[in-house]
């Protein structure tokens, strides 16, 4: 499956859900989400009644807009929250919250994921001192996500730093705002999440 390349606002229009996939166009009056909650389509503004199918799907494609995975990342994360002791479907949230290209954005080294991912890839972050330039690295408790020196000067990351006061740090995150990093304090729970995500509706989905 290819990557998608389609408007990310329809995402959202979608889903009926702000998933805050455009950094600050999000929190401004540009959002196409407060402009227009409707689905996007010539139908969009008459919302059909759902199969139980079809309301599990859209919860699935919801979580996976959100942190921006393909379908085959998505049922990989899956597969590894199964096979992990607990709640399958709190195992897989806290799977995508711990991804490396999720905690640059937690942190504020990113406007969006998709900024984090790109980030992330081209080699701007450091993991307790070294290289790591895999989006799909999985933190652990006492990890140090700090930014490449050299890439403290990138505009994009200075952007975001100045604007994450508006988004917050969550608590199982600490930032070190004047040594651009951030310690992993504890693992995310499901409390921590905040985002409506019925995450059984995933378990469901996948368990047919
Ligand atoms: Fe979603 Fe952000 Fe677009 Fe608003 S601006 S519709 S929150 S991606």
């Amino acid at each position: 499956m290819a990557r998608y390349r389609d408007s990310v606002c329809r995402l959202c229009r979608r889903e009926n859900l702000k998933m805050f996939l455009k950094g600050d166009r999000c929190y401004s009056e540009k959002c196409a989400f407060e402009r227009r909650s409707y689905a996007p389509g010539q139908h969009g503004q008459g919302r059909g009644k759902r199969s139980e199918y079809g309301i599990q799907l859209r919860e699935k494609q919801k979580v996976k807009w959100m942190y921006g995975l393909l379908e085959s990342q998505f049922r990989g994360t899956f597969a590894r929250a199964d096979r992990l002791k607990g709640i399958t479907g709190t195992n897989l949230l806290v799977l995508l919250e711990r991804r490396l290209d999720n905690v640059v954005y937690r942190l504020g080294f990113a406007n969006s994921r998709n900024q984090a991912r790109q980030l992330v890839r081209h080699n701007h972050f450091l993991v307790n001192g070294r290289k790591v330039n895999i989006p799909s690295f999985i933190v652990k408790k006492g990890d140090t996500v700090s930014v490449k020196e050299k890439s403290q000067k990138v505009a994009s990351v200075i952007e975001s730093m100045e604007a994450v006061a508006r988004r917050g740090v969550p608590q199982w995150l600490e930032l070190e705002k004047s040594h651009y990093s951030g310690i992993v304090k504890s693992l995310p729970n499901r409390e921590d999440l905040t985002m409506p995500i019925q995450e059984q509706l995933i378990v469901e989905l996948y368990s047919k």
